[in-house]
């Protein structure tokens, strides 16, 4: 089922391909083109291609690529359906009545319905009287009624289908709550309320909508939180909590906390800036997400063991996006709510602009690591500090390497040529680790085409004609002269070739989105890619023709031809080459 041509034609003409991307990747002009840096995979040199001429994109280095509805498929996570109606909302298009499946956009758009539902209940039962005791626990916070109604906060009462039966009342059917994670299933397969007796927190998406649940209990009994676990229209791993209302207010960077209770209490403080995610460490999707808004993150962490870690692992993850990072020193206090409670909200301003950046930071851990007092801890600690600005900026380098050398007594160009030693060997590192990621990124993008691997001649064979098809359509007739379907060796390529020819045969014009639903983000990738290799072709009539010999021969060497029977046309046919 397909969408009609007329339709996807003004889709794709309202929504530019530049336009779209440049939403989410700072894209810059490099003649024809726009380069910038992939958002699928981790660079810092960019790869990733824009071909305003064709509306298409591909990603030199991981293989991604296709049309405007691929890349949102890809980034936004969505099947095409679901893609073509956000392109078609943004650009002010109704859909079509008929004609699709929407069948995974219904599922959807219910258990966003059923989570609205479910915190609508939650908060009904916060404001009943007989849960007095679950408000008292909010006030008890701190929390005012403002920020509970802001938040949408809730309670879950100690029932085991206090919820299953209003939401029953609603037409909703236990399977579907239980997809949504609202009801959990019992060995013997009865379904009972998945959040009981804890006070619930809406986790809300960036676009307003509530997609899953945080519950905590209201004493110390054990587990402290439960979250909703992934479902359709939640991932853990890409939630960031109160983006919905941070996102305005990220002029001066993002306080990244632990906990949901931490933000809420920072937002009624004033900093409507804090974010949290839901019970995960940062990842690149979530750093992704916060690139879009700001250059900068604040960290609140734990200053215990494991929070020293996960801060260690999120400056690395948020500078490979660009952000950088400084860390909070928290004292006196266990977290930031805690912190504005006892000294409160100017104390924590002070606190966040005096926030130490991520040298500093690295520099005060490496310090506690050694014994200074002695040279053998001293030269531990300035060979550790010298890796550590390594990784820095030239003027920051410079900057820290002047106060190491006050604090130390080591000479600074002694300490200057140490990092510089740190330098060439970590060059030496990320150009193995990028080999290291392309190489299995095309592991990928052979897994497309599995037959690759053993047919590998015939296959590059097969997408040489193919890159020169979809580049110049014009040579059509040479190559069906020469060569047809039957001819190709791989399924895959096969079934890209004939679509190309039908596609030309039928006056339609060859663009990445000739093939709209029919490929998956990942096939469309490796057709974007065929045909980014296809435009830097110098003579693409005579590489084509020479490709088409290669087939042939390879083609022959697999299957033994019954020459016997063969007309002499056909025998002929099988070296021809005009
Ligand atoms: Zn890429």
């Amino acid at each position: 089922m397909a969408f009609n041509e007329t339709f996807l034609e003004e889709l794709r003409a309202r929504n530019d391909i530049t336009e779209v991307i440049g939403g989410y990747v700072n894209l810059k002009r490099a003649g024809r083109l726009y380069k910038g840096l992939c958002p699928f995979h981790g660079e810092k040199t960019p790869s990733f291609t824009v071909y305003p001429d064709t509306q298409s994109f591909y990603c030199f280095g991981c293989s991604a690529g296709g049309d405007v509805v691929s890349f949102i498929r890809k980034i936004e996570n969505l099947d095409y359906v679901e893609a073509v109606k956000l392109l078609a909302d943004r650009s002010g298009m109704v859909m079509p009545d008929s004609g699709y499946d929407d069948s995974m956009l219904k599922t959807r758009n219910r258990v966003y319905e059923m989570n609205k539902e479910a915190a609508h209940f939650y908060f009904s039962q916060l404001i009943d009287e007989k849960n007095r005791h679950a408000l008292q626990y909010y006030f008890n916070r701190g929390y005012t009624f403002d920020t509970i109604k802001h938040f949408g906060l809730g309670y879950a009462p100690d029932s085991w289908d206090a919820l299953k039966k209003y939401m029953n009342e609603k037409h909703y059917s236990n399977e579907e709550l239980y997809k949504a994670n609202l009801l959990r299933k019992s060995s013997k397969g009865t379904f009972y309320d998945n959040f009981r007796n804890r006070v619930i927190t809406p986790i809300i998406d960036i676009r307003g909508r509530v997609v899953g649940f945080g519950g905590r209990v209201l004493d110390d009994s054990k587990p402290k939180y439960i979250n909703t676990s992934d479902t359709l229209v939640y991932k853990k791993t890409n939630q960031l909590f109160a983006m919905n209302f941070a996102k305005n207010h990220a002029e001066k960077g993002f306080i990244l906390c632990e906990g949901y209770m931490d933000v809420i209490a920072l937002h009624q403080a004033g900093f409507e800036n804090a974010i949290a995610t839901c019970g995960t460490a940062i990842t690149p999707e979530m750093a992704r997400t916060v690139s879009k808004y700001t250059d900068t993150v604040i960290l609140s962490q734990d200053a215990d063991e494991a929070g020293r870690k996960a801060v260690n692992k999120s400056i690395e993850i948020f500078s490979q996006v660009g952000i950088k990072v400084r860390v909070l020193n928290i004292k006196g206090a266990k977290d930031p709510d805690e912190f504005i409670q006892k000294f409160g909200a100017d104390r924590f301003k002070a606190l966040i602009e005096g926030a130490e950046t991520d040298t500093e930071y690295k520099l005060f851990l490496a310090k506690q690591k050694y014994d200074t007092d002695t040279s053998a801890g001293l030269a531990d600690y300035v060979t550790e500090a010298a890796k550590i600005l390594a990784e820095a900026d030239n003027v920051k380098r410079d900057i820290y390497a002047s106060k190491l050398a006050e604090e130390t007594k080591v000479a600074k160009s002694a300490i200057l040529s140490e990092s510089r030693r740190f330098q060439k060997q970590n060059e030496k590192k990320k150009i193995k680790q990028t080999n290291r990621q392309v190489m299995s990124m095309q592991n990928d993008a052979d897994k497309i085409n599995p037959q690759k691997r053993q047919y590998k001649s015939a296959a590059i064979a097969e997408e040489r004609i193919i890159a020169v098809l979809i580049n110049h359509p014009d040579l059509i007739r040479t190559i069906s002269a020469n060569i047809s379907e039957e001819d190709f060796v791989t399924v895959f390529n096969k079934h890209i070739f004939k679509a190309l020819c039908e596609h030309i045969n039928q006056g339609k014009s060859l663009n990445m989105s000739a093939f709209g639903e029919e490929l998956t983000p990942e096939e469309h990738g490796v057709l974007a890619g065929l045909e980014a290799r296809g435009r830097t072709l110098t003579n693409p009539k005579m590489e084509c023709l020479e490709s088409i010999t290669t087939l042939k021969e390879e083609k022959l060497k697999l299957i033994k031809p019954d020459l016997e029977n063969m007309s002499d046309e056909e025998f002929r046919n099988l070296f021809s080459n005009n």
